[in-house]
């Protein structure tokens, strides 16, 4: 057999990673080249230096792997050693693939750059001054990087695509109920997906026909025998595209929309039919979602009490214990979510916020349901835009408003893919394309074709 050499070994996809005999060499070549790329990097929070003999992947360190702290980025659960398997690292590792370390993100996934985990800040691996994007931004420079094959992310309001985006590698939140939860620690239980982060769109569809499936143990999982890889390298018929309005509006930055205008270009030229949509209800998306997952988040991090998991900080009573804990425990980002969510669930203010935020919810996911009727897919760009600068968004609304492209997937439970398409300033861009619910191949089909005409 020929030599892998370092660089071929970081540009390895999935695919070829299969065919590859000699797989205990390809965790060699994680482990080194993480030793020489992660300190400055710094993807992982944990890596297993004793992994062996399988695909080397990265797994986003708020799920479990059996005998491996998940920390979540955080203090609470600093030090915390995860008892179980998460049902899609059970089936990576039937389907021979070694978790050679857990990925960085912001704590407990709340946040859009990965600047909010207390293990540092994850570097952008096309710009070192750059965020990587979050919350699973260690996922996506590891793989970005080279230092793994491939990585699991998970996507609440943008987390898998985002980062995905800000990277320049291939991100895919699947449709609501298609993959396992369980083993992953709960953000906001209704809009929460896992999901591959990897180097091509095939790559994507390989790993998902391996972690998706019903699983008893998520009863929030559905029985569909899908191929993800059913429609990869196949010509889908002539599409009814639709791109939204938004895509070029207030907010956007020059650059995206001109690698906009020249995707829809490209697909128009492959002879699918794109038409501009306006979809006014975008609009709510950011307001909806930063009222519905506080208000799931609250609800789930209440087991973080310093009693059951994690950090603990002893006190005369209960209640102070409780408060310490909490108080020394989380950082100011969740402390933030927590709040919200405890004022908009609560029973004067339920009606005004959660309920509210619930039916908008539903009118979205209603105007979708429309669009769907008539078009297989909505495109925007992934985000606004590309990879900031480390440090330089303070204010939590300007940080909140950069969801809006993701959003709407969560909160509408629809697949859908970011795929990198050109660069802005030596910074990659994303291009989103969502489908219907279950529209998995066909998005993932779509994707790859246009990927292969960057090629
Ligand atoms: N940026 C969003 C947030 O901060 C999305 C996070 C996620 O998808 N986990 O909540």
């Amino acid at each position: 057999m020929e030599e892998l050499t370092d660089n071929e070994f970081k540009k390895m996809t999935l695919k070829n990673a299969v065919l590859y005999e000699n797989r205990s060499e390809l965790v060699k070549f994680s482990l080194k080249v993480i030793g020489e790329e992660d300190e400055i990097i710094r993807a992982f929070i944990s890596v297993d230096e004793q992994a062996c003999g399988g695909i080397p992947i990265g797994v986003k360190d708020n799920m479990h792997v059996k005998g491996f702290k998940t920390t979540c980025a955080s203090k609470m659960l600093k030090g915390y050693v995860a008892p179980f398997d998460a049902t899609v690292v059970r089936k990576l590792r039937e389907n021979k693939f070694s978790v050679v370390g857990k990925t960085n993100l912001d704590e407990f996934a709340m946040g859009a750059s990965t600047e909010y985990s207390v293990y540092g800040i994850t570097r952008n691996p096309h710009n070192l001054e750059r965020v990587a994007g979050g919350s699973s931004g260690g996922s996506a420079a590891a793989v970005a990087s080279g230092e793994v094959i491939a990585a699991l992310g998970s996507d609440t309001g943008g987390s898998i695509r985002q980062p995905a985006s800000f990277c320049g590698v291939v991100g895919f939140k699947p449709t609501y109920g298609l993959v396992s939860r369980y083993g992953l620690v709960a953000f906001a239980s209704s809009l929460d997906q896992i999901g591959p982060i990897t180097k091509t769109v095939e790559d994507s569809a390989i790993l998902m026909n391996i972690i998706a499936g019903k699983d008893e143990m998520d009863p929030t999982t559905v029985e569909r025998n899908i191929d993800f890889t059913g429609f990869i390298g196949s010509q889908l018929p002539k599409m009814k595209i639709a791109v939204a309005k938004q895509s070029f509006g207030e907010g956007v930055e020059d650059g995206v929309k001109e690698r906009m205008r020249e995707f829809v270009k490209l697909v128009e030229n492959l002879g699918h039919e794109v038409t501009m949509i306006d979809i006014d209800e975008l609009k709510y998306s950011v307001a909806t979602y930063y009222v519905i997952a506080p208000s799931e988040a609250g609800t789930n991090l209440s087991r973080f009490d310093g009693v059951k998991y994690g950090l603990r900080i002893p006190s005369d009573s209960l209640r102070d214990a409780y408060e310490r804990t909490r108080g020394e425990g989380f950082g100011d980002e969740v402390k933030r979510r927590i709040l919200i969510g405890t004022f908009t669930l609560s029973a004067a203010y339920y009606d005004a916020y959660f309920e509210k935020a619930q039916r908008v919810r539903r009118k979205l996911s209603n105007r979708l349901s429309e669009i769907f009727e008539e078009y297989d897919f909505i495109i925007t760009p992934t985000s606004p835009t590309v990879a900031f600068k480390v440090g330089s968004v303070s204010d939590p609304l300007v940080y909140y408003m950069m969801d809006i492209f993701t959003i709407p997937a969560n909160l509408a439970g629809l697949p859908a893919i970011s795929i990198p398409f050109g660069e802005v300033g030596n910074l990659p861009v994303g291009v989103q394309i969502m489908g219907p619910r279950f529209s998995d191949a066909k998005i993932l089909g779509f994707g790859d074709f246009i990927e292969k005409q960057l090629r």
